[in-house]
């Protein structure tokens, strides 16, 4: 029996985490940690029992406190205490941007395995959190594919990382992306997910930020991890051997599988996810990458071979950009546009501290901040 705390649970990965939970019967709810919503809080504490949980909000805790038997926290500490209680055996990070960070270092520290969704952390502190290898498992559905093709495999004889990518809602869009509404940007073909994600996916910053994020996982240096195009979103990722053949992850788009795998790892157990009827899905294309209408995807290759403070800046400018643009304040094209300019204020010196990671990431969301007055 696995306890499991669950960071971010009202969240899109944190509501199919639980509902992973209900199939899987070696899995107990130790905590369950949200932002702002408590009313789906106060049914998934009805429903899973956990002994702890948290909110961003004080009062928000009290009023928990007081209807339910349980432990309520509250803000960053809430989350500390979550991912550190010594009961706890999997940390599930399903927290939005940077705000995962901590939590992690901390969870990671105090020795749990943890499932991770927030690729943030990954591509602002990749070196500090790749000290505690073994115990992380990716739950990003390219990476878990990716996690599965390499198991049992010698590293050495892979020769390419290839994630898959499936456009975005503006893969076959006609003309200028100047004038796109939040609406049609949200609307991604293939996957439900939050609403950051989603413009990520729009886009194609999300895959730049998975390019970092696999560059970390799988220690392949970044001229060894390629992008393509694959509307489908069938095939979640694949990798080249060195005789030219490739291995593929298959499977439907449904972020209970990557999920499962993290919780399962491992092991393999059955899901309620109804396989894919191969005979049934049509055509698999894989098409390249538009780069001058999506330069998003070359930003982050660029701030990932710099390293230093570059990615954890362009994290930063980015979280601000999508916020912007979600709000009305900036167009979707200037969305690379201020990462660009951000970004390029930041130096590409060596592994910072925790606390230089945050500093970093307070000032680019400053300078972001500053330049949105000019758009
Ligand atoms: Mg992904």
């Amino acid at each position: 029996m696995s306890n499991i705390v669950i960071l971010g649970s009202t969240g899109s990965i944190g509501t199919q985490t639980l509902d992973v939970i209900r199939h899987l019967s070696a899995c107990k709810v130790l905590g369950l940690a949200a932002g702002t919503n408590l009313n789906l809080l106060r049914k998934q504490v009805q429903e899973f029992q956990p002994d702890l949980v948290s909110i961003e909000d004080s009062q928000d805790a009290g009023l928990l406190r007081d209807e339910f038997s349980v432990k309520a926290y509250s803000g960053l500490e809430g989350l500390l205490t979550l991912a550190t209680d010594p009961r706890c055996d999997i940390v599930v990070v399903a927290l939005v941007g940077a705000l995962g960070l901590k939590p992690t270092l901390a969870a990671l520290r105090a020795g749990k395995r943890v499932a991770l969704a927030n690729k943030e952390t990954l591509v602002a502190a990749g070196h500090l959190v790749m000290e505690f290898k073994s115990q992380i498992v990716p739950i990003d559905s390219e990476h878990s594919a990716l996690w599965n093709l390499f198991w049992g495999r010698d590293k050495d004889q892979i020769s390419k990382i290839i994630l898959t990518a499936s456009g975005g809602p503006f893969l076959k869009h006609k003309g200028s992306l100047e004038d796109v509404t939040v609406q049609e940007a949200l609307a991604h073909p293939r996957w439900e997910m939050g609403d950051k994600i989603s413009i990520d996916s729009a886009t194609l910053m999300n895959k730049g930020l998975e390019v970092i994020e696999a560059h970390w996982l799988f220690g392949f240096p970044y001229d060894k991890i390629e992008v393509v195009i694959h509307p489908e979103s069938l095939v979640h990722s694949l990798v080249q051997l060195h005789d030219g053949s490739f291995l593929a992850h298959l499977g439907r788009a449904d972020m209970r599988i990557p999920i499962q795998y993290a919780l399962s790892y491992p092991q393999v157990v059955p899901s309620a996810v109804e396989p894919l009827d191969l005979t049934k899905c049509g055509p698999l294309s894989f098409l390249p990458v538009d780069r001058q209408r999506f330069p998003s995807l070359d930003l982050a290759y660029r701030a990932g071979r710099s390293g230093g403070e570059q990615p954890i800046a362009l994290n930063a400018a980015n979280e601000e950009a999508v916020r912007a643009f979600l709000q009305g304040e900036l167009k979707f094209k200037e969305i690379p546009r201020l990462v660009r300019e951000v970004t390029a204020g930041f130096s590409g010196k060596s592994f910072p501290s925790l606390e230089q990671i945050l500093a970093i990431d307070a000032e680019a969301r400053e300078r972001a901040r500053r330049l949105l007055q000019k758009y």
